[in-house]
């Protein structure tokens, strides 16, 4: 496999707050470096339901998942699974949900929190958290700098031909807060701080860039149910390929398959969506 293209997850941002406050990717966009579409998640628009969605490219009535405490081995083609059928090479700097969902379940941190496996049929290199303890009163999410910079790591020492990065700050911020506030203004502004330079980094390196969310949250910090503010967001795109108008709504099930048509790696039977870049 010649391709390469990293999957960057912001959980939890709306897309009113994508396009109000993320003024490096509106930036891009405006100077045609990326290409920004509003993408629809698959319902419920939780977060463990559409991780598992993101990567299957199957609805949540399809894979089983119905929420963050029914997460367990999916049995199913994945995009880990399809790049490995090409002879990819795949990493994951995530929560632990997407290590248990494609790898193996249950986590257990002591021989999962960081593993280099690179005959797996599923995840080759993978440095995972699990956030324990968390709740509104106690974030327990890592600096997001730490995680970019450990994708970009791992991009260096093993040339992974995939990489997916999921960091949970801003859905946590969002949740503790809500978003009609200084608190999340800020943390939307640190986050893209952090991130920013790391995009010119991994175009560097030769790698298509998607950033994106899982779902939206509305002005109280909610999500799960079935309206605009919980499930849209945006999704920018850095690299050559050609997609639809840019006032186009998304399917989130439509992003399995691009990913893998872009890399160049088979789409299975199960992803029924078409895949949106050209
Ligand atoms: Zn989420």
């Amino acid at each position: 496999m010649d391709n390469k293209l990293l999957l960057i997850i912001l959980d939890g941002v709306p897309w009113c707050d994508w396009t109000r406050l993320f003024g490096n990717l509106e930036g891009w966009v405006a100077a045609g470096e990326a290409q920004r579409w509003k993408m629809r998640s698959v319902l419920p628009s939780i977060s463990a339901s559409c991780y598992a969605s993101i990567h299957t490219g199957v609805s949540p009535q399809v894979h089983g998942c119905t929420g963050n405490a029914n997460v367990h081995k999916l049995d199913m083609a994945d995009i880990f699974s399809q790049v490995r059928r090409a002879e990819g090479v795949t990493g994951a700097v995530t929560h632990s949900f997407w290590s248990e969902f494609f790898n193996r379940a249950p986590f257990d941190p002591v021989r999962d929190i960081e593993y280099d496996e690179p005959d797996s049929a599923s995840i080759n290199h993978g440095r995972f958290h699990t956030m324990s303890g968390c709740d509104t009163a106690n974030q327990m999410t890592p600096s997001d700098v730490d995680l970019f910079a450990t994708l970009t790591m791992l991009c260096a020492r093993f040339g992974l031909n995939y990489g997916i990065l999921h960091t949970c700050t801003l859905d946590s911020m969002g949740h503790r807060f809500g978003h009609e506030c200084s608190e999340w203004e800020h943390a939307c502004a640190v986050m893209e701080e952090m991130l920013a330079p790391f995009i010119g980094k991994w175009r560097a390196m030769g790698y298509e860039v998607m950033v994106t969310a899982d779902h939206g949250q509305t002005a109280r910090g909610h999500h799960g149910g079935h309206e605009p503010a919980q499930q849209d967001f945006a999704l920018y795109y850095f690299g050559p390929a050609k997609g639809p108008a840019p006032d186009t709504l998304l399917d989130q099930l439509a992003l399995a398959p691009t990913i893998l048509k872009r890399l160049g790696a088979p789409i299975p039977a199960s992803m029924k969506a078409k895949p949106f870049l050209t």
